[in-house]
């Protein structure tokens, strides 16, 4: 494919500012600061050009080069046949940034690479890349899951500048869903509870939670699930920030809690491990990526 000499390229360097928030990760789209105009409420650009956000599974189709970038130019023909129509994404800079979810089993092509998506498998994407590429996983799940009315069954369409489908049988309208789940560390003085999950890499540990469940408050399931996991009361329960988690449609809402009494109880349904941690001797924990080491880097002393 040709690349045009009139697009920057997307990588992390030289990318516009974020949006100055508390939480700048990946993942938010705000990271991408004002550069990124989401396709809502504008007209599909006529001409299939642009960058290309190329799915396979849960990794970028990107060009074989050391810095990593998207491919930018026309439709990439040496896909032909391989993906149908795209999904137009929104503009980055005043450029189309175009989906299209290649085949499990398509042998990548010489000259692209395919690199990981998600952070536990050592991602080597920039963050702006990462959030680009995270709305496309969501584009496209919401995509594969939205294409009949849940009401009726009937095939729905797409409302005209919106994500949103509407059924043209019986005029249900729905929205991509996103998942709301609290993640919350809970301190005591100089300590931390720290939680790990079976088939986590040896020795990393995390932090409690959990979805939100249906009727209840952020709070009160910040209480319900550092409860049921670990088995301790929490009380000065504060918001730190969010992240939004594309595996598939997630949003973390990060706390931290002051510990306020009670056992620490494992529910060894849910994990393999969880105990109380002096802040100074923590276990190695999530990558730089996830709102949890976050949290406990700027969190975990109070
Ligand atoms: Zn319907």
């Amino acid at each position: 494919m040709v690349r045009s000499e009139l697009v920057e390229p997307v990588t992390a360097v030289g990318f516009p500012k974020p949006t100055p928030l508390a939480v700048n990760l990946p993942f938010n789209r705000d990271c991408l600061g004002e550069a990124f105009v989401p396709a809502k409420g504008h007209e599909t650009p006529p001409v299939q050009a642009g960058h290309w956000l190329l799915v396979q599974g849960q990794s970028l189709i990107v060009p074989a080069e050391d810095e990593l970038r998207l491919p930018t130019g026309g439709r990439p023909t040496v896909f032909d046949g391989h993906f149908g129509e795209p999904l137009w994404l929104g503009t980055l800079g005043g450029t189309p940034c175009w989906v299209a979810s290649l085949p499990a089993d398509l042998t990548v092509p010489a000259g692209f690479q395919a690199e990981t998506l998600i952070p536990m498998q050592g991602t080597r994407l920039p963050d702006p890349l990462l959030s680009l590429g995270g709305m496309a996983l969501q584009a496209l799940y919401w995509a594969s899951t939205s294409g009949h009315c849940p009401r009726c069954g009937a095939s729905t369409e797409r409302i005209p500048g919106e994500w949103g489908k509407r059924c043209p049988a019986c005029q249900y309208e729905h929205y991509p869903h996103l998942h709301p789940a609290v993640i919350v560390l809970v301190r005591d003085e100089t300590r931390v509870i720290l939680t790990r999950k079976a088939g986590w890499a040896p020795g990393r540990y995390s932090l409690v939670a959990g979805f939100v469940d249906n009727g209840e408050c952020l709070e009160g399931a910040v209480h319900r699930e550092v409860r049921e996991e670990v088995g301790v009361e929490v009380t000065d329960v504060q918001y730190v920030g969010s992240q939004n988690w594309p595996f598939p449609s997630q949003l973390m809402i990060g706390f931290v809690a002051r510990y306020a009494g009670g056992e620490l109880v494992v529910d060894r349904d849910e994990l393999e491990d969880a105990r109380w941690f002096a802040v100074d001797h923590l276990p190695s924990g999530p990558g730089r990526h996830s709102i949890a080491r976050y949290i406990i880097d700027h969190h975990a002393r109070v």
